[in-house]
């Protein structure tokens, strides 16, 4: 590329993107990799720099962007809370909703407190825990050999202390007894809500970590909630993400299983997004 302005790089390439992305979206996902590639941010944009080229690593980067590939497995890294997160086929980008459920247990818990994560994934959860309670006890499972490699490699790059054991939430018994926390943002997406996806999480997106089957959308939540009893300690609490439609559906599960408190949260959208309950036998 010959010297061009850098507005009118960033207009064209915001612009080959609209096909897949709206244009706001667009516009954040050519600044994220300007930035990450070429340290350009928004301000070098309105004041119009020049730029002489961009590297081959931007125009490669940005080929897989323009194919719908997820920016994230692009750059093998996802933000999460404030910190960075290895991310890769094969394992559930975090969501920003995810921060809330951490930033709720993180206001309503302090200090040592032991805590298991069930369906890890990236390791998000344990992690940011494990850093921001530096007393408590941290586990993690996934049924992902995948996942807990990924999240297993977070754990040491971010020096936090989270056990990860491999384990199958539907058919095994949890690792762990003695907890005063079990969360799980377990698959919640209906397979008829598919069409509604955009075709980035549904073509690339680990499918295992996503979705349920209309039939049975509380499968996991009916299963957590049955066998975490074994592993909390009385007093102890369940903290759910949950699919916006399923609020009440997910509060009289846990209420009926005789957990107490049982409340659902809202998102920042003003969602049902999750749902807690205290076990007092
Ligand atoms: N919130 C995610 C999405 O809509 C789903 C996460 C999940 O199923 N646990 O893509």
């Amino acid at each position: 590329m010959n010297s061009v302005s850098l507005r009118q790089f960033y207009r064209d390439h915001t612009q080959k993107l609209q096909p897949l992305y709206p244009k706001q979206e667009a516009e954040s996902l050519v600044l994220w990799l300007l930035d990450h590639f070429l340290g350009i941010k928004r301000k070098d944009i309105l004041s119009d720099v020049k730029m002489s080229s961009a590297t081959q690593e931007f125009d490669a980067a940005f080929q897989k962007l323009s194919q719908g590939i997820p920016v994230q497995y692009i750059l093998k890294s996802a933000p999460f809370y404030g910190r960075t997160f290895k991310v890769g086929t094969g394992v559930l980008i975090p969501r920003r909703e995810t921060e809330e459920l951490v930033h709720l247990i993180l206001t309503r818990h302090q200090g040592n407190c032991s805590v298991l994560d069930i369906g890890t994934g990236s390791g998000c959860i344990p992690i940011t825990l494990a850093l921001e309670m530096p007393e408590s006890e941290v586990y993690a499972m996934d049924v992902s050999g995948i996942a807990l490699a990924i999240a297993r490699e977070n754990a040491s790059d971010l020096k936090a202390r989270v056990k990860f054991f491999q384990v199958d939430v539907l058919e095994e018994d949890l690792p762990v007894k003695g907890l005063d926390i079990v969360v799980s943002n377990p698959p919640y997406v209906k397979e008829s809500e598919k069409k509604a996806m955009h075709p980035n999480v549904l073509q690339h997106e680990p499918h295992l970590a996503l979705f349920v089957p209309d039939e049975d959308p509380l499968l996991f939540y009916r299963r957590i909630s049955e066998i975490a009893p074994f592993s909390l300690t009385p007093g102890g609490y369940l903290y759910f993400e949950i699919n916006e439609t399923l609020g009440k559906e997910t509060k009289d599960l846990l209420e009926n299983l005789g957990y107490e408190e049982v409340t659902i949260y809202g998102d920042l959208n003003g969602k049902d997004r999750f749902v807690s309950g205290r076990w007092c036998p």
